[in-house]
């Protein structure tokens, strides 16, 4: 084999709730996390030496700083791989939105090298190797319905969430994580996710409570500053979503819908909408 093909999945965070703060000064996070059917493709060739990367946007870096780049030599070094790759990312999932777009391509790149080079390590392995890379990384490599704590690697496996209809709009605005998280300990949140009743409402397979129980504490400090993501989630919810929420730290809004139509006419009505970047229409995507 001399090359292979690997999807990375961008996910939605069905609630994210911040529960402290480390003294290494990580926050400490509860979330139940969400792949989406909305991927990355990231192609892994073999070459006589060395490492690069190429991609079809210009919004990456090609250069050692990309998460794909990191994963190669992570596993390249450790193994004594005496050849090189190049890796070739085919990007779809939204740029810097909140939907770990370079997690996934991380984690993609993990497997893809793991199988090319029959290093043979497990998923749970290559988790351990990637989360010194990205704290959402081990959540991508193992993808679905998980509630993940900690710094975001502490993952346990949840029910399946019921299929729906998902329309993700990610408007043309750059949202700084580092800004989100540094005032999020400077509030307190009206809105906290009750994470128990998702679990309980993923476990009964009702993903019209699973809706009425998406909750992002974030929100509190990107919308504010962002208006555009308020705009959206109200254009969401006018044109039938059972439920419309931010991703991670924005700017992506999701909807869900249990309607075809209404969530193609939401889709229609978002893409009319100025200082829109990306909108897609999607499902949840589950192995
Ligand atoms: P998260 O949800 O984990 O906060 P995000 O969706 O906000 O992630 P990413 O799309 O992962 O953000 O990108 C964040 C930054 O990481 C980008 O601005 C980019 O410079 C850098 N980056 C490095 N490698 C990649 C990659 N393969 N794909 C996307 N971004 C990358």
């Amino acid at each position: 084999m001399n090359q292979i093909t690997k999807k990375g999945y961008g996910k939605i965070n069905l609630t994210l709730d911040v529960v402290g703060l480390m003294p290494n000064g990580y926050h400490e996070l509860d979330m139940v996390m969400q792949t989406v059917d909305l991927y990355d493709e990231v192609t892994v060739k073999k070459t006589d030496s060395g490492i690069s990367v190429s991609s079809n946007t210009g919004k990456i870096p090609n250069d050692e700083s990309n998460l794909a780049y990191k994963a190669a030599k992570v596993l390249m070094d450790e193994f004594g791989v005496g050849e090189g790759v190049d890796i070739s990312i085919q990007k779809r999932i939204p740029i810097a939105a909140g939907m770990a777009g370079g997690s996934a391509d991380c984690a993609a790149t993990l497997k893809a090298v793991n199988e090319l080079f029959d290093l043979g390590l497990s998923d749970q392995e290559l988790c351990d190797r990637g989360v010194k890379l990205g704290a959402d990384v081990p959540y991508c490599i193992m993808e679905g319905t998980r509630r993940a704590q900690g710094i975001g690697e502490v993952l346990t496996k949840l029910p399946a969430v019921p299929q729906a209809h998902i329309v993700l709009a990610k408007p043309d605005i750059s949202v700084s994580t580092a800004f989100v998280y540094g005032e999020i300990d400077k509030i307190t949140p009206c809105n906290k996710p009750d994470t128990e009743a998702m679990i309980e409402a993923l476990e009964n397979g009702d993903i019209k409570k699973v809706a009425s129980n998406i909750c992002n504490v974030l929100e509190e400090v990107t919308i504010p500053k962002h208006g555009i993501v308020s705009v959206i989630k109200d254009v969401l919810t006018e044109k039938g979503a059972l439920g419309a929420m931010m991703s991670g730290s924005g700017p992506t809004v999701f909807g869900i819908f249990d309607d075809r139509k209404k969530a193609e006419d939401a889709a229609n009505a978002l893409e009319a909408m100025e200082g829109m970047e990306q909108v897609h229409l999607t499902g949840f995507y589950n192995k």
